[in-house]
Order: C-alpha cells, then sequence, then structure tokens
C-alpha cells in the first residue's frame, strides 16, 4: 500500500513539475522579451470637453499636424491655464482645434481627427501652394498651454502686462514635451498619410508668416522622436 502512494505521489509531483516548470522558465525569459519589443506609450486622453460646433467635414487625406500654444493670459495673466478657461475662448472666437495639452501634459480631445478643426485660418505653406487658405482641411491641430517670449506675445499684451506673468508660465513643461512626444507618434501611427518630418509637422508661425507667433522661440522642436 505505502508503495503505492509513493508511486503516485511521485507521479503528481513529476507531473506537477511538468507543468509548471515552462511557466516559470517563461517567467525568466520575460524581460528580454520585453526589451526586443518597442515600448509603446500608453495614451490618456481626456474628452470631458467638446468643440464639435466648430468643425466640418474633411475632403481630402491629413498630411500635416501643426502646434499651437494659446493661454488666458489677457484676462488672468496670474493663471492663465484654467482648462475651462482656455476651452471657452476658443468657443467665443469660433475656433475649435483637435487637442489641448495642459501645463500637466493632460491630452484633452476636443475634435475627433475625421473632422475638420478650425485653428489655422488664411495663410499658406512653402512647397505646398495646394494648401493656400486651406490647411485646416488638411491637418490635425495641437494646442499647448503655454506663453512665448515677451516680442512674441506684444501682439496679443502690452509689455507691461507680459511682466506681471509669474516666470514659471513662460515657455512649456516638460510634462507637455513628453506627452506631445507620444501624441504625435501616436497620431502618426495612425495617419499614415502624414510624413513624420518638418515639412509636415509645422508650427502656426510658419503657416501665417509672421502674423501668428506660435509655438514660438521657447519652443524646442529637437525634443521630439519623429526629429531625431
Ligand atoms: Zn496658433
Amino acid at each position: 500500500m505505502k508503495y503505492i502512494i509513493y508511486t503516485i505521489l511521485t507521479i503528481l509531483l513529476i507531473i506537477g513539475l511538468l507543468v509548471f516548470l515552462p511557466i516559470s522558465s517563461e517567467d525568466v525569459n520575460t524581460p528580454d522579451l520585453k526589451e526586443e519589443t518597442p515600448k509603446i506609450p500608453e495614451i490618456v486622453i481626456n474628452d470631458r470637453f467638446s468643440l464639435i460646433q466648430n468643425t466640418s467635414e474633411r475632403d481630402g487625406d491629413i498630411t500635416h499636424i501643426m502646434i499651437h500654444f494659446m493661454s488666458n493670459v489677457v484676462a488672468n495673466p496670474n493663471n492663465p491655464y484654467v482648462i475651462e478657461d482656455n476651452v471657452a475662448i476658443l468657443e467665443r472666437y469660433g475656433l475649435s482645434i483637435h487637442y489641448i495639452i495642459d501645463r500637466d501634459g493632460i491630452i484633452y480631445k476636443l475634435v475627433p481627427e475625421e473632422l475638420v478643426a478650425w485653428h489655422a485660418g488664411n495663410g499658406s505653406l512653402e512647397g505646398f501652394p495646394n494648401m493656400n487658405n486651406r490647411m485646416n482641411n488638411y491637418s490635425i491641430g495641437i494646442e499647448l498651454l503655454g506663453i512665448g517670449t515677451e516680442d512674441e506675445m506684444t501682439s496679443f499684451i502690452s509689455r507691461e502686462h507680459y511682466r506681471r506673468v509669474p516666470a514659471e508660465h513662460i515657455g512649456f513643461t516638460h510634462a507637455q514635451y513628453e506627452s506631445l512626444n507620444n501624441l504625435l507618434n501616436d497620431i502618426l501611427r495612425r495617419n499614415p498619410t502624414i510624413l513624420p518630418n518638418r515639412n509636415h509637422i509645422v508650427g502656426h508661425s510658419e503657416w501665417t508668416a509672421g502674423i501668428r507667433p506660435d509655438p514660438g522661440e521657447l519652443f524646442n522642436w529637437k525634443l521630439f522622436d519623429f526629429n531625431k
């Protein structure tokens, strides 16, 4: 009887080893597998706000991304980045944008990419005569909550007004660069019609040739994967 019990226990032990060994050896290998697979950062999109009333239908491929900055510095130089205030500004002027990235790097989606958002205004882009005054139709727009240099901001506020803005509100935050980089990679992956270079990922200032300053001198284009 004892012999039978020992035999059964031994068989069970062998079966147990056969079942669990492959799993544990897989666990040991997992870190290597992770290193080989490129890590795609998770994009968390906040859809609390919508500006869908200020949109139209697209009639062509999306080929461009346009980067902007905006703030509520005119009305509130001490606290210019309240998200509700900034959405209200766009709404008030009959404008819209696909994404806003706040100072903490939170990405707000206000318009689906499939629709035309109204963010570029009239203008032209060197090398793309077909796009004259029609940038919105071909682009995805992204606003960073930010404030440019004193010279760049003179079209919005006086120099005295600018000097009242706390220093931490000027320029862009690390969290914003990180979120924008992740968002750009995500958009480029989903929209192969947008070529990943500076001819197709542009600033508002390049479109309006001096009329709009954004994203301006303080914006570091070199930080993005597509530009490396
Ligand atoms: Zn702009």
